[in-house]
């Protein structure tokens, strides 16, 4: 039985440096990995250390990793310290949350998450796919134009709105069109996977939308805002997230010469623009990128389709990993 092959497979939520970790035991045996990684668990006997590989390194050695459990205890300590420091009040109770396993949600506390591979059978239905982006990506247009090409295969989740209809528009095509006091209703009663205001306008995108696509047996398309990836994340949808980055110029340029390369999407920039859509992409990655199967950096919107159409094209094809609780 020893000998047998592991079947416990972690994604890393965290990078892990043994060479700057105080509390191993011997760092030269430590296992290093970055976000993202997915790690083969080898053994899980020692409470603390765990030993793993990783999964697709050449290297057939196991090193040692911390343990969920110790990663937890460290990450709960040093998020307390910082709670008591900065009087955070605002948030709930972080002890709590601590003992019952890392929520992949909350940034304080994610370790890892336990994976499988994951392969779309034909009679299944399709896996959602979420595209968020970073300032500038202009998910929307990219979401529009894969979908156009290939109208039987993929859709998006019709909306809905509180705006009058146009007179070319037909109800539960372009949107649902509901009044604001049912638009409330269904607010308050979670239906909407996210919902703004536009105009003095209410739109927003329901689950059941998302169902009645998928239940046509086609791929549902949504470009969200990245807040929505939690309410997403089960193991009905399934879904395969997708971050859009658009290719930010490199360095600084003068206002006049602030053309993007190729001088197609973005315009004109000045100094000012490039900045906000770096720290946008940074700070989408640092609290949603554990969250994200892939990365599209996005160079213009033709190739970025292509791209696209690609990894969506693979996706009902190659298996992939998911988390266990998805496929259990
Ligand atoms: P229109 O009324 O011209 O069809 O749409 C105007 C704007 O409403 C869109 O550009 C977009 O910003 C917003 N909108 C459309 N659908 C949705 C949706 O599902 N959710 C949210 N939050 N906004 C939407």
């Amino acid at each position: 039985d020893r000998f047998r092959e592991s079947k416990v497979y972690m994604r890393a939520l965290f990078d892990y440096i043994p060479l700057e970790d105080k509390a191993t035991p011997c760092q030269e045996a430590g296992l290093p990995f970055t976000r993202g990684d997915i790690l083969q668990v080898v053994t899980q006997d020692d409470p603390t250390w765990w030993q793993a590989k990783r999964v697709g390194d050449s290297n057939l050695r196991a090193g040692l990793i911390p343990s969920k459990q110790f990663q937890e205890s460290l990450m709960n300590s040093s998020s307390r310290l910082s709670y008591t420091l900065s009087f955070r009040l605002s948030r709930k109770d972080r002890q709590g949350s601590a003992g019952e396993g890392s929520d992949p949600g909350d940034p304080d506390f994610m370790t890892y998450e336990e994976v499988t591979r994951y392969q779309q059978r034909p009679n299944e239905r399709p896996r959602l796919v979420v595209l968020i982006g970073s300032l500038g990506a202009r998910i929307n247009e990219l979401k529009q134009r894969v979908i156009a090409e290939n109208p039987h295969r993929y859709a998006v989740a019709v909306p809905h709105t509180t705006r009058p209809k146009k007179p070319h528009e037909k109800d539960g095509v372009e949107y649902h069109f509901v009044t604001k006091q049912q638009f409330d209703v269904d607010t308050l009663n979670n239906k909407f996977i996210e919902h703004g205001e536009y105009k003095e306008n209410q739109y927003g995108t329901s689950i059941e939308a998302i169902r009645s696509v998928q239940a046509k047996n086609k791929m549902c398309i949504v470009d969200v805002q990245p807040e929505a990836l939690k309410r997403l994340r089960t193991a009905e949808f399934k879904p395969y997230v997708i971050f859009v980055k658009p290719r930010v110029p490199e360095g600084r340029r003068r206002r006049s010469a602030a053309t993007s390369p190729g001088g197609g999407d973005h315009g004109r920039l000045t100094d000012e623009d490039i900045q906000e859509m770096r720290q946008s992409a940074i700070q989408i990655d640092q609290q949603y990128g554990h969250l994200v199967d892939r990365i599209l950096i996005k160079e213009d919107s033709v190739s970025a389709c292509a791209e696209l159409r690609g990894i969506l094209e693979r996706l009902e094809k190659e298996s992939f990993w998911v988390p266990v609780s998805w496929v259990r």
